[in-house]
């Protein structure tokens, strides 16, 4: 058999912090990925084929087999949900934390709660496990508008260092889920490509354990 293996990557921030941690275990790609337009790339290994694509195309690219495995994170995956793939290994990478929060020092104004985000499925999900009534608006981007414009009363957004809310006037209030990157892998690959996908998986989960060797975790 001479099929290659696919692996998707996150572009963007995750894409930084996940090609250092590939070359670790051996991968890299054949031209500079932030200097090409191109979208499929050659690695030094002829195996390896990468392409990179929107976080949140990475875990449907994988589920349908078009990829046989991805990088994508947690936030990403916990909102696509998780049919048809395995994760594996946790890339311990681009970690951050998916929280709701409002403005600052203000309730709720609404008796349903107003949630504006684009983790949609996730949110749901907090909400009624929380037992608070919320309607849920889809947004595209820039969250931490909606309470500022009245649209919503909260928001679920990621929350790394909490720059980005206080710059808007608003606070953290509860931690949903710690993020960070994952592998994730197509589970019918998993069967068939075992023997391909094996040592691909194990190399990148030394290269997670050497790093921790070099940097514990206090
Ligand atoms: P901060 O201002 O440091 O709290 O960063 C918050 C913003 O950066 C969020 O609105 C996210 O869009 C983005 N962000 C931070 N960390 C990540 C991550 N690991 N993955 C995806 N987006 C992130």
């Amino acid at each position: 058999m001479s099929k290659q293996l696919i692996l998707a990557l996150s572009k963007g921030r995750i894409l930084d912090e996940t090609l250092p941690l590939l070359a670790d275990a051996g991968v890299e790609p054949s031209e500079d990925l932030g200097k090409s337009r191109k979208l499929l790339f050659d690695t030094n290994l002829e195996g390896i084929k990468l392409v990179v694509i929107r976080a949140t195309d990475v875990p449907t690219y994988v589920q349908m087999g078009a990829a046989d495995l991805g990088v994508a994170g947690k936030d990403v995956l916990l909102e696509h949900g998780a049919e048809g793939l395995y994760e594996p290994l946790d890339l311990e990478i681009a970690r951050c934390r998916l929280m709701t929060a409002g403005v600052t020092g203000m309730q709720a104004r609404h008796a349903r709660r107003r949630v504006a985000t684009k983790f949609v499925n996730i949110a749901r999900r907090y909400y009624a496990e929380q037992g608070i009534q919320a309607e849920v608006i889809k947004l595209y981007g820039a969250m931490e508008l909606a309470p500022l414009m009245n649209l919503a009363d909260e928001i679920v957004d990621i929350v790394d260092t909490g720059n980005t809310l206080r710059a808007n006037g608003m606070e953290p209030r509860e931690l949903i889920a710690d993020i960070s990157t994952r592998l994730v892998v197509n589970k019918a690959a998993m069967t068939m490509q075992h023997e391909r996908l094996k040592p691909l998986i194990e190399r990148l989960r030394q290269a997670v354990e050497a790093r921790h060797a070099k940097a514990p975790v206090s």
